[in-house]
Parts: structure tokens; C-alpha cells; sequence
């Protein structure tokens, strides 16, 4: 089997597996115990919460675990939002982008149906939010803003520095503004605008530097970075308003309640030390291999599009749209072939809608159902490359053949 679905999870590495092991078996007690053995685990999680911190240029206390991504960004939207209403916070405005993950789409729509107005910034034609389109959005009522760091379809970078600084320009402008304005006149104290970010995507190839990308809020998953499915985490900044959803035995300072993933939490951190330690060779490695594979396939299959240039793009994505043939019909034959790939989100396959995602790039309907995404890892090389291009010509005329 040729693996090339990394965006939808990776492998877990051997060197965090070990290091997970005996928190299964031998370190097993519960953190929140009050004898020695709970107080083992909980000194274990505690040295991962501050590990993981440190990588990402946060306080220990600014990080909340959870089960992963999905969990992560459901908590920074509602449980912000739940927060800032209990605060009496009246704006209603909340903008994201058209292309975002299910995990963030849905738990607006969500707060649509709780009255929150919605904005889906467009994106142009690479897959990227335009900065003055974010500007134009933002007004008096605006509370949050949420935009995915690296998009998990197509792989598109945004420049999520560029608009935290803008953003938080804008509420140090507010802030001043006010100050200077006379007590009688002022009213209340401006509350800022929240900047959340999913890095879900990121972390493998990109620094997640939380002041470089001036966020508030930041979900990472476990599993897209070679360490255990279950575990994530959400980056909340001090003095940023946060409600529980789930409520229990009070565990991550009463924010998310239920017993901590200890071998979870130990992997976790593990796995982001090690992408840490490893992301420099790694994007050089992964970004060549994947150059080289677009260079094969539009080679191979003269017909075959390149979904978004390669200028703004994860290094592990290789997305295409294959005229004339469905993305899932493609993914089918690829599988039996032994190659293993993706039409999107694994979310979301199993789904013959067409993708949000290529739609809102602007592609017709027929050629929008042709996308299919290739993801590089780790163990990804060049002969494995040579054998998925030929295959997927191979499947290609398969397809086309099947449909004449
Ligand atoms: N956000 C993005 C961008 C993703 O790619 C994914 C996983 N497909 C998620 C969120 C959800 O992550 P998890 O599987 O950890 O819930």
C-alpha cells in the first residue's frame, strides 16, 4: 500500500509510542488522585502541558487539553461566545472564511441558529483570504474571527499573522481611542475582537508561534503529527473569555471537564517535540518530493490541473482536479491499485457532494467533483512517487474508459 492521505492522520512515531507506553500500564493512576501515583501522572502531565507551551510561546496555563481538534475549535467558538454573553456582550458578528474544516463550519452554523450572524469571507482563485476583504468585514459588531492557518483540502496558507496584527491593531486602536476619550462621554471600555486560528494542518511544516500569529485561540490534533488520535489541544490567551461546554469533575481549570488522557496528553507533547526538533529537514525533504510528484503527474496526465499553485501551499499537498472522471471514482481505482488517497477531508468523504472547498475557489460543478488530494509524510519517497503517479494515470484511463 502506497500511503498518501497524511492530511487525514498520520502514523504514530515510535520514539512518542514508547514514551506513551507506560502511562498505559504503569503510570496509570488518575491525575486528579490525591496519593503518589495520582501525583506521578499529574507531574507527567503537567511537564508535557509546559513542554508543549514552550513550543508554541505560551504559558503553561493557557492550554487546555482536549480530544483533539474537533473538540478544540467547538470549545474556542461556543465556549468564547457562551462566555462573552454571560458577560452581557451584545455584538453578533462573527467572520470565518468559505473554506474552512466541517469542525468550525458547523459549529457556527450552529450559533447562527442561536442568532449570531455569520460572515464566509470568499477566497480568490490560490485559496487565500484577502486581508482587505477581512478589513471590509469587521465592523462595531464584530466578536470573532476565525480562519483556519493552513487548509486541510488544498493546503493553502493563510497569512494568519498578517491579519492578528491587524486585528489587534485595531483593538489597541479602539482601546486608545477610548482613553482619550472623556469618562462622561466614553461609555463602556471596548471589548476586543477574539482571533481564533485551527493550526490543525500547520504544525508538521509551519512554526506555531501563538505572539507571531497574534491569536487568542489555536487548535492542534495529536494525530496529523504523528502522535496518538484522542489528544489535542486548544491555546486560549490569558484574560480571554472561555465557558465550559461539558461540565463534571472540574479538571483544565474547570474549562473541560472529564478525566485527563494521561498517555494521550504524554504522546502529544512527545510528537510536538519531535516535529519541532524535525521540521526544518522535514519541509525540505517533504516539498522537493512533492514538487517533483506535480512535475510527474502533469507529465503523465497532461490533462490534469493543479488546483492551487504551489506558492502559498503546505509542502505535504498535492491537490489536482482530473477533467472528465469523478474524484471518488479516481480514489476507488487508486485503491485498488494499492494507493491511498483522498478526495478532501476524511471528515467529509464517503460524501459525493461536491467540496465546499473547490466550489468556493470558483470551479464549475463537473470539474469541482473531479478534485482528488495527495498528502505527503514523513516516509514519503521518490519510488513510491514514481509507482503513485504511474498508478494513478493507470486509474485515470480506467476511469475515462468507464465512463465512454
Ligand atoms: N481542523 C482541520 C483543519 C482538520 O484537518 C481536521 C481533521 N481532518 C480537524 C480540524 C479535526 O481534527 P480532529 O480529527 O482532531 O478532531
Amino acid at each position: 500500500m502506497i500511503y498518501l492521505d497524511y492530511s487525514a492522520t498520520t502514523p504514530v512515531d515510535k520514539k512518542v509510542l514508547q514514551k506513551m507506553t507506560p502511562y498505559f500500564t504503569e503510570i496509570f493512576a488518575n491525575p486528579a488522585s490525591i496519593h503518589t501515583s495520582g501525583q506521578t501522572a499529574l507531574k507527567a502531565v503537567e511537564d508535557a502541558r509546559y513542554k508543549i507551551a514552550d513550543l508554541i510561546s505560551a504559558h503553561g496555563s493557557e492550554i487546555i487539553f482536549t480530544s483533539g481538534a474537533t473538540e478544540a475549535n467547538n470549545l474556542a467558538l461556543r465556549g468564547i461566545l457562551k462566555a462573552a454573553k454571560n458577560k452581557g456582550d451584545q455584538r453578533q458578528e462573527i467572520i470565518t472564511s468559505s473554506i474552512e474544516h466541517d469542525s468550525i463550519l458547523e459549529p457556527l452554523n450552529y450559533l447562527s441558529k442561536e442568532g449570531y450572524k455569520i460572515i464566509h469571507l470568499p477566497v480568490n482563485k490560490q485559496g487565500l483570504v484577502e486581508i482587505s476583504k477581512l478589513q471590509q468585514a469587521i465592523n462595531e459588531n464584530t466578536i470573532l474571527v476565525s480562519l483556519g492557518l493552513v487548509n486541510s483540502e488544498i493546503g493553502s496558507i493563510q497569512p494568519i499573522n498578517r491579519f492578528g496584527r491587524m486585528i489587534k491593531k485595531l483593538n489597541q486602536h479602539r482601546y486608545s481611542t477610548w482613553l482619550k476619550t472623556s469618562p462622561r462621554k466614553r461609555g463602556d471600555k471596548p471589548k476586543p475582537i477574539y482571533f481564533h486560528t485551527d493550526a490543525t494542518q500547520a504544525f508538521n511544516s509551519l512554526e506555531c508561534n501563538v505572539l507571531k500569529l497574534h491569536v487568542d485561540a489555536l487548535s492542534l490534533s495529536g494525530h496529523k503529527l504523528y502522535g496518538p488520535k484522542g489528544s489535542g489541544l486548544l491555546f486560549l490567551k490569558r484574560n480571554t473569555p472561555l465557558e465550559a461546554l461539558q461540565y463534571g469533575g472540574h479538571q483544565e481549570r474547570n474549562l473541560r471537564s472529564g478525566t485527563l488522557n494521561v498517555p494521550g496528553i504524554i504522546g502529544l507533547a512527545e510528537a510536538m517535540v519531535i516535529a519541532n526538533k524535525e521540521r526544518k529537514n522535514f519541509v525540505n525533504k517533504v516539498s522537493g518530493l512533492r514538487n517533483y510528484f506535480v512535475k510527474k503527474i502533469t507529465k503523465l496526465i497532461p490533462q490534469a490541473i493543479l488546483t492551487v499553485d504551489l506558492k502559498n501551499v503546505s509542502p505535504t499537498h498535492a491537490h489536482f482536479l482530473f477533467p472528465g472522471v469523478t474524484g471518488d471514482a479516481l480514489l476507488v481505482a487508486l485503491d485498488e491499485l494499492g494507493v491511498a488517497v483522498s478526495t478532501g477531508s476524511a471528515c467529509a468523504s464517503g460524501d459525493i457532494s461536491i467540496s465546499h472547498v473547490i466550489r468556493a475557489l470558483g470551479y464549475k460543478e463537473a470539474l469541482a467533483r473531479s478534485a482528488l488530494r495527495f498528502t505527503l509524510g514523513k516516509t514519503t519517497n521518490k519510488k513510491e512517487l514514481d509507482q503513485a503517479a504511474l498508478l494513478t494515470l493507470k486509474a485515470y484511463k480506467k476511469c475515462l474508459n468507464m465512463i465512454r
